[in-house]
């Protein structure tokens, strides 16, 4: 079967069980061509709703999780974005998506082989131009666009880091995994004008570390 309608089924089966709710968010997923963005051997297993290995022991997340942080965040076009855990560049390219040319997507990723991987995936699928990969500790954040509309972190952090906080317009949202190692929850949260976050706790979840200084040790 082809990709667009293996891609197709998938976003179908996203709809159906309510994980992806509005029409910007559909829309997107069935653009992003997301073979284009897992190793070569695992092309065919592109659509099944599973994470898949990218490389130096990290993880694409899989399409329901990235479909229900960028639920959560509430896109809009012409947004600044900064991601936390480029990965495979897929979530910033259906960020990218959904922001439009107006729009552009900051993304930091720790380790540079996979930074550069990432830029090449974002270049084929077309998402170059509107995609910022910088290698770094995403713990604190990319002051140098600062502030940002919206930050989402899908690495998962023992707190949310205060730099990101910072770093964040008031009225922006960020969404972040937060816990332990081995389980945390989708925290969701609006900056109030004074500053102060107004978090609250959703779905459980699993990510891979991230590790930096308002992470984990390496
Ligand atoms: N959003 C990605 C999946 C990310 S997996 C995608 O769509 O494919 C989490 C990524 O976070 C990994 O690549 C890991 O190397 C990275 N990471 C972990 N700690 C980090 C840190 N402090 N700063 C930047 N990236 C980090």
């Amino acid at each position: 079967m082809e990709y667009a309608e293996l891609r197709r089924r998938l976003v179908e089966r996203l709809v159906r069980e309510g994980i992806i709710k509005s029409r910007s968010v559909r829309e997107a997923f069935l653009k992003v061509p997301r073979e284009l963005f897992v190793p070569e051997d695992l092309r065919r297993a592109a659509y099944d709703d599973t994470p898949l290995p990218i490389g130096y022991g990290q993880t694409i997340s899989a399409p329901h999780m990235v479909a229900i942080m960028v639920e959560e965040l509430e896109l809009e076009k012409g947004l600044r974005v900064l991601e936390i855990g480029t990965g495979s560049g897929y979530q910033a390219a259906i960020m990218a998506e959904i922001t439009g040319p107006e729009g552009i997507v900051y993304t930091v990723e720790r380790i540079p082989g996979l930074a550069e991987k990432a830029r090449r995936n974002l270049e084929a699928a077309g998402y170059a131009g509107r995609v910022e990969v910088i290698v770094g500790d995403g713990s604190k954040g990319y002051p140098e666009a600062a502030p940002y509309d919206r930050i989402v972190v899908t690495a998962a952090a023992p707190s949310i880091p205060p730099p990101l906080v910072e770093q964040l317009k008031p009225g922006g949202i960020l969404v972040a995994p937060v816990g332990d190692r081995y389980m945390q929850r989708l925290v969701k949260a609006v900056k109030k004008r004074d500053g102060s976050l107004d978090a609250r706790s959703g779905v459980y979840c699993l990510f891979v570390p991230l590790i930096g200084e308002y992470g984990w040790p390496g």
